[in-house]
């Protein structure tokens, strides 16, 4: 028998406690499925305003135990709350108002939050003092994204020598290369690092700090959420000038691809949809189309398909090429459900189109997290023409909903989606490669085509996806492997 690993999945957002997109959704989920595996698991994250949105029953309260953090000149004092995923995972809250106590995560609009290094670089450090006062002594400090990024890097430098840290290892995972904490270089002492570690091999980047720098340089292990988008970052048209870097650490970066909940994503067992349904009696599905055309005033007929989006509305996204062809698409046989919030330009031009084809295109601008789940089970086609997508977990909710997905052939929508074959009956939705609406618009015909004209390949189509399993499972074994790798790389572990 391996010996069951002490994990600390550390992240600036976890399900349910602070949700703002798919992050929350991963480290929320992966602790449970390395629970299931065997391994001890905790999860830590910031105290935000949000937190105590949750239900009683699992609203954090104080452990009384206080850190005392280092940033910049001074010491800013915090103390440490605990719920509990499960019943069996505790997480960990840093508790700092005047950092996190705040409506938002980290501001919607760049600019709304100007003190987001001094917020996370103090939790990144918060989370070491933490283990501390805590005397939790991990195997694998699990990070992710930016705000965690400075993490690993304080472990080689600060904490060389700190004898509690001596076995511990880093694995760092990039949910998004989009988003690398970029700040500039007059709050490097912030940090309490010298100026050797804002150098081209440290967390120096073109003048600037870039925090995600300091996770990829400074970790065990690199990961991120697809084989695809693995290889993608290290292409100068996807990895956001941290290709070069990226390459440099090649032989230790992974792709692990999203599991997804089917406690909460799955047909049978969602609690917010109108009428449960599986593949084998699809007649829940049609309630809750129903129950969606209702919600949204849409007045279509029965027989045309309804196009669903769920979805931050940035560039990422694809919102630009369904811009450029909206007017066309909503000539189509078809109705359009969105619901997203984002920059101000998409949250008009969407609003403006909910007013001009009212009855035939259904807008919501905000986060709904019911109405997501509405979406998915009432709608019939899926749409991701996504730039660039680390994973995307709309499109695997969707498979399970039996909602086709149309997406852009990219990181781990390239993964997980396979072309249908009218043919021989394979494939579980559509995609394309091109970037471009041409591609998109052509995409969506095709697809509507096959729904409306050939009702029982759409079905076959529709049980494909629904089969599809994507459960944390693989993907938690696959990164308990990684976590192996990491403590026997460091000689910290014998692999046997
Ligand atoms: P990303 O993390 O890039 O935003 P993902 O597809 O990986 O994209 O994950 C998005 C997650 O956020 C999904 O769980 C999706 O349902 C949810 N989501 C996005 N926008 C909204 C919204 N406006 N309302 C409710 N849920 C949303």
């Amino acid at each position: 028998m391996k010996k069951a690993l002490n994990i600390l999945i550390a992240s600036p957002e976890v399900v349910p406690f602070a949700k703002t997109g798919g992050l929350a959704d991963v480290t929320g989920a992966l602790p449970r499925a390395l629970r299931r595996l065997g391994h001890n698991v905790s999860v830590i994250l910031p105290r935000y305003q949000m937190v105590n949105e949750v239900g009683r029953d699992i609203r954090p309260i104080s452990t009384k135990k206080r850190i005392h953090v280092p940033i910049s000149a001074r010491i800013e004092e915090a103390e440490i709350y605990e719920s509990k995923i499960d019943k069996d995972i505790p997480v960990y809250f840093i508790d700092k108002k005047e950092y996190y106590s705040r409506p938002q995560l980290y501001g919607t609009e760049k600019g709304d939050y100007p003190d987001n290094a001094e917020r996370f670089i103090y939790f990144s450090r918060a989370i070491l003092e933490t283990c501390k006062a805590l005397d939790m002594r991990p195997d694998i400090i699990h990070c992710n994204d930016w705000q965690t990024g400075i993490l690993p890097v304080y472990l080689k430098t600060l904490y060389k020598d700190d004898p509690f840290f001596q076995r511990v290892t880093t694995v760092y995972t990039i949910h998004n290369i989009g988003y690398q904490g970029i700040f500039w270089h007059y709050d490097m002492h912030l940090t309490n690092l010298g100026w050797d570690i804002f150098t081209i091999e440290g967390i120096e980047f073109y003048g600037n700090i870039n925090l995600m720098k300091g996770g990829i340089l400074f970790s065990d292990i690199i990961t991120t959420v697809s084989k695809t988008y693995s290889k993608e970052i290290q292409t100068e048209e996807y990895g956001y000038k941290l290709d070069g870097v990226l390459r440099k650490r090649n032989k230790d970066l992974y792709g692990v691809i999203n599991g997804i909940d089917y406690e909460i994503w799955h047909p049978l067992r969602d609690k917010f949809i109108k009428e449960r349904y599986s593949e084998y009696n699809l007649s829940g599905k049609d309630r809750c189309k129903r129950d969606l055309m209702d919600i949204y005033k849409l007045t279509s007929k029965n027989d045309s398909p309804i196009v669903g989006i769920i979805s931050r509305l940035a560039d990422q996204k694809g919102f630009d090429l369904i811009s450029e062809i909206i007017d066309e698409m909503m000539r189509l046989d078809m109705s359009l459900v969105l619901l997203g919030t984002g920059t101000e330009r998409y949250n008009r031009l969407f609003e403006d189109v909910g007013k001009r084809f009212s009855g035939k295109a259904g807008i919501k601008i905000g986060f709904d997290d019911p109405l997501a789940h509405k979406i998915e089970a009432g709608a019939d086609i899926f749409l991701m023409p996504s730039r660039y997508e680390p994973c995307g977990l709309n499109q695997l909710y969707s498979l399970k909903y039996g909602t086709i997905p149309i997406v852009r052939s990219t990181g781990g929508l390239n993964d997980t989606i396979e072309e249908f074959n009218i043919q021989t009956g394979k494939g579980n939705g559509f995609k394309f490669r091109e970037y471009s609406s041409k591609e998109l618009l052509l995409t969506l015909k095709k697809a509507i085509n096959i729904y409306k004209n050939k009702k029982d390949v759409w079905k076959s189509l529709m049980k494909n996806a629904m089969k599809e399993d994507f459960s944390w499972e693989n993907s938690a074994n696959e990164y308990v492997k990684l976590y192996r790798k990491a403590l026997s790389n460091r000689k910290l572990y014998d692999e046997g």
